[in-house]
């Protein structure tokens, strides 16, 4: 730890909390090129704490069986297990019921869902759907590719020079003719958390459905979607310590149960005949094929290790290793952070001035640190801050203030061979 940080109380975690916590991740401990590993790459994707790996190769050792059809022992366990995690689910986002929790792939799978069972039924010639100038390409493209098969209209809530949302803008987008409207929580680019309440309640004022885009929030904020009185929320396993492969759609019973099935096959089915097909209910009518289910498993078991951490403790602690992050980074006279809202969860975007972020990025790999560099997903967005991409340090509750530091100094260094 920095000697600025040693014996201090972090909000959230003590120091000696989180080196132990650091134990609970093996992957953080080994060397790249000669140093040892900083991984600042968590909004691209958490690593695995030592239970939820435990967790997946335990359902193979001991488990594994298909799911619900089986009338056996091994298969009432994976069933069992596999229902569990949808009950957690149920829990951590505080929905109305458990069955409004549907597993999908991933957030993109769960926007995809939504534009095709729910947008290809609903959206009609001169609807409007409207997104925000900051999201992700999956929360883009799908709206695209429906809005064009429907000859509806896609709006965008354009973006402020310090990364937030221009508010006054959306509420001259909503009319009549708004049908839904979907956005990013926390921009995986720029950190901005967005006023997503506030953009809810706009959008309901006038009839419009909403969509959030958990993706980044998931690790970092208390999710609750009854408070929020979203329609749909998504976010990924991977994102919040589970596995690949693996995330949910959240949505409101009446809206899925309006929804025609996004894939056919087995278990989303009460009847087949080669006449007619009837469905199963939800959550089954959107899961068809047999699912990930050790995947799902050890989500579960991630999800109850960020509950026993605590969302408020890790919000507490990333929310100070951002600030010394930026704090510290500000001190470079070359750096320019892209993203400056008040509001940001543990992302720190920039720039380094006369460098390509590709070859920062590449030059901080040589050192050990491994940061994201380009576009981050978000094309429209870096058009429309005029720049290609930036470096992106993303911070998770395992890393520490003396990453930061060694991150800091590699950077100076970086830059005084440059110039
Ligand atoms: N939305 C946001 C804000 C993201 O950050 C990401 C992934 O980085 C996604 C959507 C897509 O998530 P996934 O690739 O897990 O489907």
């Amino acid at each position: 730890m920095s000697s600025i940080h040693s014996n201090t109380q972090v909000k959230g975690f003590q120091e000696h909390e989180i080196e132990q916590l650091r134990k609970e991740f093996p992957i953080l401990h080994q060397s790249v090129n000669g140093k040892p590993l900083v991984y600042f790459d968590n909004a691209a994707t958490t690593q695995k704490p030592k239970v939820v790996i435990e967790s997946l190769t335990r359902y193979y050792f001991e488990l594994n069986s298909n799911i619900h059809r089986g009338a056996h022992y091994l298969a009432d366990k994976a069933t069992t297990a596999f229902e569990n995690t949808r009950q957690l689910l149920h829990g951590f986002i505080n929905s109305d019921e458990a069955e409004e929790i549907i597993f999908t792939q991933g957030t993109t799978d769960s926007i995809n869902l939504v534009a095709n069972s729910y947008g290809r039924k609903f959206l009609k010639e001169g609807d409007e759907v409207i997104i925000s100038g900051m999201e992700h390409h999956s929360n883009i493209v799908p709206w695209q590719m429906v809005c064009e098969e429907k000859k509806a209209h896609l709006k965008i809530i354009p973006v402020e020079d310090d990364g937030t949302l221009n508010i006054e803008a959306f509420k001259g987008l909503l009319s009549e003719k708004t049908k839904i409207v979907s956005v990013v929580h926390i921009s995986n680019a720029l950190g901005t958390i967005n006023p997503v309440e506030e953009i809810i309640s706009l959008a309901h004022q006038i009839g419009a459905v909403v969509f959030i885009d958990g993706a980044q929030a998931s690790a970092h904020l208390d999710i609750d979607v009854k408070k929020l009185k979203c329609d749909f929320y998504a976010f990924s396993g991977h994102k919040v310590f589970g596995p690949t492969g693996i995330g949910i759609l959240y949505g409101k019973r009446k809206l899925l149960e309006a929804m025609n099935p996004y894939r056919g096959g087995g278990e989303m089915i009460r009847e087949v005949t080669f006449e007619k097909t009837t469905y199963n209910d939800i959550p089954f009518k959107f899961e068809a094929g047999t699912p990930n289910i050790a995947d799902v498993i050890a989500f579960g078991t991630a999800l109850e290790f960020t509950s026993k951490l605590g969302k408020k403790n890790i919000a507490a602690y990333e929310e100070e290793l951002r600030e010394y992050c930026t704090t510290k980074l500000l001190e470079i006279p070359e750096i320019r952070i892209i993203g400056t809202a008040p509001d940001k969860a543990s992302v720190v975007s920039f720039l380094v001035e006369g460098m390509h972020p590709f070859d920062v990025g590449m030059m901080l790999d040589a050192k050990g640190i491994a940061v994201r560099t380009g576009h981050h997903c978000t094309q429209p967005l870096m058009q429309r801050f005029g720049i290609e991409g930036t470096i992106r340090i993303s911070l998770a509750v395992y890393n520490t203030f003396s990453e930061i530091d060694i991150c800091v100094e590699a950077l100076k260094e970086i830059i005084k061979k440059w110039k």
